[in-house]
């Protein structure tokens, strides 16, 4: 028995629209299929613009630079989340302030944040842990109170809702991934959503090392030209083909996810009630995208003993992530506001399950072996 932590899925259709992107000969970035997928981003996301980017990690850079970071601006984030959320501020010379997490989703808990803002802070950046929304009405309203803008790390977040509206469609900026690891994939991928139309243009240029070649593609400039700071962010053709066909199948594939999800959820139900582990919660508000399945087990002791259990019946789970806050780089380059209960309790105690498409033959045997390992 060998069952994966993840194994990436694939539609059949990648490599069928990889040979068309190779046939109409436009193998750079923003043909054909990228101009597909970020049309498909706004229909489904309700963003004013979507930017396929080659990562996550570098449209939460490009947002960034459209935030207008400086050296010394304090940006407000939790620190139970991927090193990216903060790298991409460090990188301009911000300061990431961490705050702690809600016990019930892990997301950044909002009645925390009006107390870390300063007169250096410019934004915050929720991060919707296992694509389960963040209280964006309250962010959204301390952002407008204090001038901030909102930063959505929606790397996990795609075909996900908060009260209605899809998440990366609600802050000012978000930022989504397409890494390998998560439900829509690319192997590497990403994209910048801009939802504030002022920022639209100048992400753009950004997006294309600092030059208006964009505009000069649709015969808005009559010259291309460097008119900003920017990168080269843009992913080639070949990754928009291979996303395109995995875009088409989102709709499927997020059914299956939240099937798989549901069997855990159900089987666990028995273990939470005896007090042996605590089960994910969904607030009603929120509809979710099966992103992940974890569990809290009682302490870290007895997460170590929970994983070894599984590793040897062939199964593998994982635990995730450092506190950024304790982390060395989090602690050079970061601060804490208040205290960090539960980032550094549950942190020690969450363990994921195995959860892709195509694991459902093999699903029983890893619920038969969490309920002996939990026990
Ligand atoms: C995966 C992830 C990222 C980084 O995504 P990449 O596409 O790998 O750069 C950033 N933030 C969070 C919360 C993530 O889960």
């Amino acid at each position: 028995m060998n069952i994966p932590f993840n194994k990436p899925y694939m539609t059949g259709k990648e490599l069928w629209y990889i040979a068309q992107a190779h046939h109409n000969g436009w193998l750079a970035g923003d043909g054909e299929f990228t101009k597909r997928c970020n049309a498909w981003l706004e229909h489904r996301t309700g963003a004013r613009r979507a930017l396929l980017t080659h990562s996550c990690t570098a449209a939460l850079e490009m947002a960034a630079i459209l935030a207008e970071i400086q050296p010394g601006d304090e940006v407000i984030m939790p620190s139970y989340t991927f090193v990216s959320t903060a790298n991409a501020f460090v990188l301009r010379g911000a300061v990431p302030v961490f705050v702690d997490i809600r016990p019930d989703t892990l997301n950044i808990d909002e009645t925390l944040i009006e107390a870390a803002i300063t007169d250096k802070t410019r934004a915050i950046v929720p991060v919707h842990y296992a694509g389960v929304g963040c209280a964006m009405d309250a962010i959204m309203d301390i952002a407008a109170r204090y001038k901030l803008l909102v930063i959505e790390d929606a790397a996990q977040g795609i075909m996900s809702s908060h009260k209605g509206r899809p998440l990366g469609g609600i802050g000012h900026l978000a930022a989504l991934s397409f890494h390998e690891t998560k439900n829509i994939i690319s192997g590497e991928g990403g994209a910048l959503l801009v939802n504030d139309p002022e920022l639209a243009e100048r992400a753009e240029i950004i997006r294309e090392k600092g030059t208006n070649r964009s505009q000069f593609f649709r015969g808005q400039v009559d010259k291309y030209t460097w008119v900003d700071i920017g990168s080269s962010y843009l992913p080639s053709e070949l990754i928009a083909a291979f996303l395109w066909a995995q875009m088409e199948e989102a709709d499927s594939i997020t059914r299956r996810r939240l099937d798989i999800w549901q069997t855990y959820h159900d089987a666990f139900a028995d273990l939470e009630q005896r007090g042996k582990v605590c089960r994910p919660q969904v607030p009603a508000d929120s509809i979710h995208n099966a992103h992940m399945y974890q569990l809290l087990l009682p302490d870290l002791e007895k997460r170590t003993a929970f994983i070894a259990t599984l590793k040897s019946a062939g199964i593998s789970s994982v635990f995730h992530y450092v506190p950024l806050h304790s982390a060395p780089a989090g602690r050079r380059h970061g601060r804490v506001s208040g205290e960090m209960r539960h980032t550094l309790e549950l942190s020690d105690r969450l363990v994921r399950l195995p959860l892709w498409v195509g694991m459902e033959d093999q699903q029983n045997e890893v619920i038969r072996q969490v309920i002996a390992a939990a026990e």
